[in-house]
């Protein structure tokens, strides 16, 4: 059951909201099961959705429905039953809905097709907005970071040759994910210039990340502390 209204007041911990339609009592003490009935007050902050965003997810959302068959009305459909069943969230339109959800629902269709596999076009992968987490998306479901390809995960500095990759410690390497293309690149142009080409940098992770992407074990990790201070005490 949703209220709708303004605030009048607050004061300390508590507010006033004037409802725009008195609710029927008889409802509320149903839906209340014979407790106080809890609420949560959304406030709007009067933003929509902005038309940037409302391209960036339909190019996301025709994507999809190229790989799946649908067609991109019935993927939009889809997607929004899937959001509003993990979310909670109600019914929205993209043409007017507020610019905070709109976010949420762009946030949750990119982690959908990184979570299905949905092969990106290169275009849709640069209209990923740049607060999205995408360089650890694309780590954990080795996607090339440049073009959306099956990638590797590459370390920098590389390993030389003739080195055990079983036996290194990741934590002192930095990694971002390239398909076989990027990583001749960048080893043809060197580092410097794919850095600057590309406008990307490898990411240093933490011992959590590095085990969740198989890099190193625990265990790996505990010996190679170990190793390190028996080093130090002889
Ligand atoms: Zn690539």
């Amino acid at each position: 059951m949703r209220l709708d209204g303004h605030i009048e007041s607050v004061s300390g911990d508590k507010v006033t909201v004037q409802l725009d339609q008195t609710p029927d009592p008889l409802r509320l003490r149903q839906l209340a099961h014979g407790k106080q009935p809890s609420v949560s007050v959304d406030v709007e902050d009067g933003r929509h959705i902005s038309p940037d965003q409302r391209k960036k997810t339909w190019a996301m959302i025709r994507d999809y429905a190229d790989y799946t068959g649908y067609s991109p009305i019935e993927m939009e459909q889809w997607l929004k039953a899937y959001f509003m069943a993990d979310t909670g969230a109600e019914y929205f339109s993209l043409s007017d809905t507020s610019m905070e959800n709109a976010v949420a629902f762009l946030t949750y269709v990119i982690d959908f097709g990184f979570a299905h596999a949905i092969p990106w076009r290169t275009q849709t992968l640069d209209a990923i907005p740049s607060d999205y987490p995408l360089m650890m998306q694309c780590l954990k479901h080795r996607i090339c970071i440049i073009c959306g390809k099956r990638a590797e995960i590459d370390h920098e500095p590389p390993i030389g040759r003739g080195y055990d990759r079983e036996h290194i410690d990741n934590r002192r390497f930095k990694f971002f994910p390239l398909c076989h293309a990027h990583h001749m690149v960048r080893h043809t142009k060197g580092i410097e210039w794919f850095m600057s080409f590309y406008h990307i940098k490898p990411v240093k992770l933490d011992d959590d990340t590095i085990i969740s992407l198989k890099l190193n074990s625990r265990k790996q990790l505990n010996e190679f502390d170990k190793e390190a201070s028996d080093e130090q005490t002889h």
